[in-house]
Parts: C-alpha cells; sequence; structure tokens
C-alpha cells in the first residue's frame, strides 16, 4: 500500500514535504489514486465541469475557434489540454469546432495526462470524434508552431508546499508519523525556508506566527513553460480551476473520497488531494516572464457571457422533457454558491493578440 511505502520512507529518512506527501499519494505509478483508476464522475470521487454539462465544453471549444480566428487561421495549429481526465471537456469542445469552417482539419490534438487508467479512458470518449489525437507526456515536447492550451482543474492537483510562520520565520510544513501511533501521519514542522521565502507573496510575508502560506512550485512550471513556447510561436491559454483571486494565507489542503471531504493526510492513495489556486501569484509570475495576462474571471459571467443562457435554450427546444435538468446544469456551473464565483479563468498569451473572448480590457 501507499501508505506503508510512506510510513518507511519517513521512518528512514524523516519527514517529507507536503509536495512529496501529494505526488506519492496522486501518482504512484502502481497504486496513485489518479494513476491507477478512473475517479472522476456522479459515481466516483469527485464531478468537474465538464462532467455536469456539454455545455461547458462546447463553449471552451467556441474559446477555442475565436482564438483560432484572432491568431489568423494558422495551419497547423497545436490545440493541447492539460490533463483532460475522462475527455469529455476535449471531446465537446471538438464537436463545437466543427462549426468553424477549416478548423478542424488544421487541429493537432495533444493530449498531456499522467496516469495510465484516465489516457484509456480519453482515447474511448474521443475515438468517435475522429480528430488525431496524440498523447504527450510534458508540454515541453509539444511540436513547435501556434499552440491553443486549455486545461480545467489541473492546477489544483499540482503538488504544492506549505510554510508555517514560527518564531518570526517562516518553515518548511512537512509530514511525518505520530510519535505515538507510528501508523498516523501528522504534520510536522519542519527547517526555515531560507532563500525559498522569496517564494512567498510579499503582501503575506509579514504575516503573524502560526500563519500558514501555500507555495506552488507547479504553477510556476507551467508558467515556465507557457512563456518558453510563447516567446518564440504564437499561442494562448486558458485556465480554469477553483481559488481566490487575490493571494490569501491559509491551509487550503484538501481530501475528497466518493464526494466526501476526507482527513488529507488518512489513507493517502484513496482520494483526490487538491489545493486552491493562487491566481495573484500566478498572473505576477506570468507578466515577470514576459506573457500577456487576462482575468481571473468568475467562471458564472464567462459562461454566460460565451453565450450558455442560448445554447441551454436551444438543448431545451431539442429535447423539451430535458428543460429542468439543462436549466439545473446551469445553475450548477453559473451560481455565485455553487461552481459560478469560486472558480475562475485565466488566459496568458504571446503579446499583441486581440482580447480573448470572454475577457476584457481592464
Ligand atoms: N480536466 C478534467 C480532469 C481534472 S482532474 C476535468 O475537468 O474533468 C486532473 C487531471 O489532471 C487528471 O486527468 C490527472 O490525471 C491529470 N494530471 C494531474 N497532474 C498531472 C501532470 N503533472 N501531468 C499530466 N497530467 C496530470
Amino acid at each position: 500500500m501507499i501508505a506503508d511505502r510512506l510510513r518507511e520512507r519517513i521512518a528512514e529518512s524523516g519527514p517529507i514535504s507536503v509536495a512529496a506527501f501529494m505526488t506519492q499519494a496522486l501518482f504512484d505509478p502502481s497504486e496513485g489514486f489518479y494513476a491507477t483508476k478512473d475517479p472522476i464522475g456522479a459515481g466516483a470521487d469527485f464531478i468537474t465541469a465538464p462532467e455536469i454539462s456539454q455545455m461547458f465544453g462546447e463553449l471552451v471549444g467556441l474559446w477555442i475557434a475565436q482564438s483560432w480566428l484572432d491568431m489568423g487561421k494558422p495551419d497547423p495549429v497545436q490545440v493541447v489540454e492539460l490533463g483532460p481526465g475522462r475527455g469529455t471537456m476535449m471531446s465537446d469542445a471538438l464537436r463545437a469546432c466543427r462549426a468553424v469552417p477549416g478548423l478542424l482539419p488544421a487541429m493537432q490534438v495533444t493530449l498531456i495526462e499522467a496516469s495510465a487508467a484516465l489516457k484509456a479512458v480519453q482515447a474511448q470518449t474521443l475515438g468517435p470524434s475522429g480528430a488525431q489525437i496524440r498523447w504527450i507526456d510534458r508540454l515541453e515536447n509539444v511540436p513547435a508552431g501556434p499552440a491553443i492550451i486549455v486545461g480545467n482543474e489541473f492546477l489544483d492537483c499540482l503538488p504544492l508546499r506549505q510554510a508555517i510562520r514560527h518564531a518570526g520565520r517562516w518553515h518548511e510544513r512537512l509530514v511525518g508519523l505520530d510519535e505515538n501511533d507510528a501508523n498516523e501521519f501528522v504534520f510536522v514542522l519542519g527547517p526555515p525556508l531560507g532563500v525559498d521565502e522569496a517564494l512567498i507573496p510579499e503582501r503575506l510575508r509579514e504575516a503573524p506566527d502560526n500563519s500558514l502560506v501555500e507555495l506552488r512550485p507547479g504553477d510556476r512550471q507551467v508558467v515556465d513553460q507557457l512563456a518558453a513556447r510563447f516567446a518564440t510561436q504564437p499561442g494562448r491559454a486558458l485556465l480554469i480551476d477553483y481559488g481566490p483571486a487575490h493571494s490569501e494565507a491559509g491551509d487550503t489542503l484538501q481530501a475528497i473520497r466518493a464526494h466526501q471531504k476526507v482527513p488529507p493526510l488518512q489513507d493517502p492513495g484513496t482520494a483526490d488531494l487538491t489545493a486552491r489556486v493562487d491566481f495573484e501569484s500566478l498572473i505576477t509570475a506570468a507578466r515577470e516572464h514576459g506573457l500577456t495576462s487576462w482575468g481571473p474571471v468568475e467562471q458564472g459571467p464567462f459562461l454566460l457571457n460565451l453565450g450558455m443562457e442560448a445554447r441551454a435554450a436551444v438543448l431545451s427546444q431539442a429535447s423539451p422533457g430535458q428543460r429542468s435538468v439543462i436549466a439545473r446544469q446551469v445553475w450548477r456551473l453559473t451560481d455565485e454558491e455553487q461552481m459560478g464565483s469560486l472558480f475562475k479563468l485565466v488566459c496568458l498569451d504571446s503579446p499583441g493578440l486581440a482580447i480573448p473572448p470572454g475577457f476584457s480590457a481592464d
């Protein structure tokens, strides 16, 4: 079991970072939460926007199509999805893209997916689309050229570090074993962060003792990769995730199993582990790397702006028996108390492109 291997590792060489714990729990190749099964859907562990309604992926498809037009209809264009889950969003997006002459034949679709189990599900979902799909392990290895990149709930599961302010200094928060019960994982205070203190958003650096901040090395890596690519080749990325618009202190690591919150260190490998995305830090890093950034905008207004009500009306007309189901889907995706406000979108792109659809200039 993953828990046994983690216990052995900690017993041998001491407490490990939250990021190391998360990496093993989610991506251990033989037993990790994502590596071995399909956790997404109503009957599984958690549900995501594309699984709630086909309208979500269709509107992302329209966004891709408009971006392609904004970029001058490049042929070929690399269309890349980060962490495609069951492949549902891309499948719905491709259907919407079909309406735009010339787009599908120009597209080279690449999926970036760490989980072998989910790759198999994606192949099945996307088989009927007729599109040429390939899987590549890392963004750097996507062929050169103009690119449109999308990702829903990809950043939230990238392993994060946590730091705690103790006696006026920031320390890494680590995962160790309980002194009284070596079967139990517990959080312990690790060594001072040292130079990595610079990674803490400036506004939070002087927070009072016992404050906790989260550092997201994975987000920075994504920004680095986008910046490297978009510096020489036109491109646009749409990242959709949950989190506050401004950096906040606080522990947001959460575990979800069978749609219920469970303690994050309990039974690693059997629950999804995610944390809120820090959109302010993401955008600051993107700008420092020369990318243009737009947003964050909230998911509700974004989807409505792109025409979700009109799409819902068309679908309801086609299947009147589904009217209330479709209305409920709109509500779940856009209502402030549902996913409409906590979920946000940012667009990072190469300088000089038009304002991306669904975003505004301020
Ligand atoms: N976008 C999908 C799935 C979200 S779950 C949806 O909205 O339904 C997160 C997805 O990202 C899963 O497919 C997971 O396996 C994948 N993933 C997480 N970290 C990854 C990494 N470092 N590289 C590639 N895929 C990753």
